[in-house]
């Protein structure tokens, strides 16, 4: 089967209809066995427990062509457990482990030509996520639920060169505490659709949160955690309950530890210390690190890299490792890759 005749090196970050997705039901008390579809439309009772009540949550991973072509996927058994964690939260039904990773290979295998080449930057985005479709009226769970998995080719999240972002410190939160922030809930992310829109207004690309209890320490932005570099070459990245498990951050620390053996402090961050780190970055699946250039305090301006236009070398290090790894160019540590086809 050939490739899609897709522009790979242009397609921007959104969704596209592939041909398959793979979609499962949990009805009196057990998955059925799931299959692969075409069908991209949702049937569901206006009465649906997602609908009233949010009752959803999702994971994003990527698979991709390595150096050698071969299709593989980056440490699925961690979005495996961490959906796990956010169905228990919401007290939704567990997919299994085992289950949800073969279900990644089922429906990437069944959308081979959508995968991008290797080289092009772009990558098959796999958003595996989990809903209640039974009428509830009264707030309770639903008894009844649909997992499912679509995969879309999404483009290179930075065309022509890695580029510092400004980001502000925000007033509003993004969890409560002991809420839900550190969990994959879609309730976080619609909930933070306000916030996003007015940072955007006010020529900011994202928001930094503080802690939703006392706003003294760094927690994380809508989508991605936080990366520090301090002036003697340390990662310190900010500890939290209320923060999201980010499985890029975690690989990294990993990264800075093992291979480049760079000291990492994960620990609470204060606001007040902002100004003493020489290096700043957003980690997530999607861009790997994007370097902030500027955080806005509240008109109060702090600037990393020495106000340079390009990513710090501390993080670009990193940066370039943990691709290195996932494009099999460098050894990766055992069972992070996954290879599908
Ligand atoms: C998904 C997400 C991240 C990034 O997690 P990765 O596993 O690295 O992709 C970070 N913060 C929030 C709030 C998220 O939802």
């Amino acid at each position: 089967m050939g490739k899609k005749n897709l522009d790979w090196s242009n397609l921007p970050f959104s969704y596209m209809k592939t041909d398959k997705r793979f979609v499962a039901n949990f009805k009196d008390g057990k998955w059925d066995d799931g299959k692969l579809i075409k069908k991209d439309k949702v049937c569901i009772t206006e009465c649906a427990g997602v609908l009233q009540y949010a009752q959803t949550c999702f994971e994003g991973l990527k698979a991709y062509t390595t150096q050698d072509g071969r299709i593989v996927t980056f440490r699925p058994d961690l979005n495996a457990e961490r959906m796990e964690n956010s169905c228990k939260r919401l007290e939704m039904p567990v997919f299994p482990k085992e289950r949800f990773i073969q279900a990644c290979f089922d429906v990437v295998k069944a959308n081979k030509a959508w995968v991008p080449p290797y080289g092009c930057g772009a990558t098959l985005y796999l958003r595996p996520y989990m809903f209640g479709t039974d009428a509830v009226i009264g707030v309770k769970p639903s008894k009844e639920y649909q997992f499912r998995i679509l995969v879309t080719p999404v483009g290179p999240y930075f065309k022509g060169g890695v580029k510092p972002i400004t980001v502000r410190i925000s007033d509003r939160d993004r969890a409560a505490p002991h809420g839900t922030g550190d969990i994959k809930a879609g309730l976080n992310y619609a909930m933070s659709l306000y916030n996003i829109v007015d940072a955007h207004k006010c020529g900011f690309a994202e928001n930094i949160y503080t802690d939703p209890a006392t706003h003294t320490y760094i927690e994380e932005t809508g989508g991605a955690n936080i990366l520090f570099i301090t002036k003697d070459g340390k990662l310190v990245t900010p500890k939290s309950d209320s923060i999201l498990p980010s499985i890029t951050r975690r690989s990294l620390v990993q990264v800075a530890k093992d291979y480049l053996k760079i000291e990492v402090e994960e620990r609470q961050v204060n606001k007040n210390e902002l100004t003493d780190f020489v290096e700043c970055g957003l980690c997530g699946t999607a861009a790997v690190i994007s370097p902030v250039g500027k955080i806005d305090d509240h008109g109060k301006e702090i600037t990393y890299n020495d106000n340079k236009d390009e990513i710090g070398p501390v993080l670009s290090k990193l940066r370039e490792t943990l691709i290195g790894i996932q494009m099999g160019i460098i050894d990766a540590p055992e069972g992070w890759i996954y290879e599908i086809i």
